[in-house]
């Protein structure tokens, strides 16, 4: 989602007739593009922004920028002002429009359009990311998102079916719908996001394209969404992210997710049931205040009974402002170490096995670019497996078939032997 955000900012400035400077001296302008989910991505921001400075101050023409959901929260932009003087411009989250009003204010220049179209510079050819839905109400505990997203808004069926039709048109092969829950897409507009899909599939049913979306809420994902899913086998892959995020009813419960450790298991059942071929990954947060070894060793279960195909781990990082930040119990540093270290040899050891399924196997590819320290074009299956393989022609974009000879960890190796 943030590199989709990203591409709107550069695609701004294209607009404005910028072009992407390889080297940081080079540049007009900079734009940090933050994202404040946990503390770490503050640091590293804050970081970043502060290293800017010698180079502003040698290049008075330099214009720094610096939005993104790190600026929504409470006092943020004031501390941003009063940390770094040197900043032009500090933006919100929500509304690349934003940046470029603001932008234009400091090149001089008029401002006046503003509709549900987007533009922007994809980066990620053959891979298009389309948002559908932005914003969150779910107010998970510990998450700062909807305080700084803002409450959830659907985008036009039109608009999205618009874009749908540009990046089909112009070759883009895959195709992620995005948003923080798109299970709730349509709600506020009368639609719903199975409609969506049926509508994407009938509409391109004879186009070779692929689709993924995420993320989904385990509370909102229902029967008919799954049976959508496995209607449209050529279209849709069989891969759903679906964030567990702890194992423990009683720490979901503090979490507010809505669902027990029961309600998850038995949707993994349902999506199995449809797609017994689904892949299905997950983020899990260790270390939620008051999480007990009981209810870690719950997460771990979970683990081990579903064998996701991958897992985003994080440590519990506290966010200011949220409910979670004021629980008791606040879980210590070596105790959350200890706890991800382990989960996160565990999920290497199920993935590690799951890969060694593939030796001597026929899988197709979408080739989306090339490893410059490899020598290898590299690409992912239905499943998001990434495979890679040795070729004199550039294959970006094209869908190829490999035949697996040797796994490392996650990753495929083969020989091209169909395209
Ligand atoms: N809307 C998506 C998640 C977006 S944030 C969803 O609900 O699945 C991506 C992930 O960051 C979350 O799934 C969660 O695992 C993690 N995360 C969010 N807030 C966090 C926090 N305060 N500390 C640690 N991880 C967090
Ligand atoms: Fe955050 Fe929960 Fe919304 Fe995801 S669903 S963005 S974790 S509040």
């Amino acid at each position: 989602m943030n590199v989709h955000e990203s591409e709107k900012l550069a695609g701004i400035l294209e607009d404005k007739g910028y072009v992407l400077s390889e080297k940081l001296e080079d540049a007009d302008v900079v734009v940090f593009n933050t994202c404040c989910i946990r503390e770490s991505a503050e640091t590293h921001a804050y970081g970043n922004i502060g290293a800017l400075k010698k180079l502003k101050k040698a290049k008075k023409s330099l214009i720094v920028a610096v939005g993104g959901c790190m600026t929504e929260q409470v006092g943020a932009k004031e501390k941003l002002k009063n940390t770094f003087p040197f900043v032009d411009i500090i933006f919100g989250a929500n509304n690349p429009n934003e940046f470029k009003f603001l932008l234009e204010n400091k090149l001089k220049l008029v401002h006046d359009e503003k509709d549900d179209r987007e533009s922007f510079v994809r980066t990620s050819f053959p891979n298009a990311w389309i948002n559908i839905v932005y914003g969150c109400n779910n107010f998970c505990s510990y998450c700062i998102v909807p305080y700084v997203k803002g409450r959830e808004r659907s985008r036009s069926e039109n608009a999205i079916m618009q874009e749908v039709d540009t990046v089909i048109n112009q070759g883009y092969k895959e195709i992620t719908l995005l948003g923080q829950n798109v299970n709730s897409y349509g709600k506020d507009t009368g639609t719903s996001f199975c409609e969506l899909l049926e509508k994407i599939c009938t509409t391109y049913k004879d186009s070779k394209f692929r689709l993924r979306f995420m993320s989904n809420h385990p509370k909102d994902i229902t029967e008919e969404l799954i049976k959508v899913i496995a209607k449209y086998p050529n279209i849709i892959c069989p891969y759903i992210h679906f964030p567990l995020q702890s194992g423990s009813t009683d720490i979901l419960r503090k979490m507010n997710r809505k669902y027990t450790k029961e309600n998850y298991l038995d949707k993994i059942d349902l999506i199995r049931k449809y797609i017994p071929d689904c892949s299905i990954s997950t983020d899990i947060i260790v270390g939620f205040p008051g999480e007990t070894d009981f209810d870690y060793q719950e997460t771990i279960d979970v683990v081990n009974k579903v064998k996701f195909s991958g897992a985003f781990t994080f440590v519990y990082s506290k966010r200011s402002g949220t409910v979670a930040a004021e629980m008791d119990n606040q879980i210590s540093k070596e105790v959350k170490k200890q706890r991800i270290t382990n989960l996160v040899a565990l999920q290497n050891s199920i993935t590690k096995e799951s890969t060694k399924i593939y030796l001597g196997k026929e899988v197709e590819i979408l080739v989306e670019g090339y490893d410059e320290k490899r020598n290898l074009y590299l690409g992912r299956d239905v499943y998001n497996r990434m495979g890679y393989f040795p070729c004199e022609e550039d294959l970006i974009g094209q869908f190829v078939t490999i035949k697996v000879d040797r796994v490392n960890g996650v990753s495929l190796f083969g020989e091209l032997i169909r395209r």
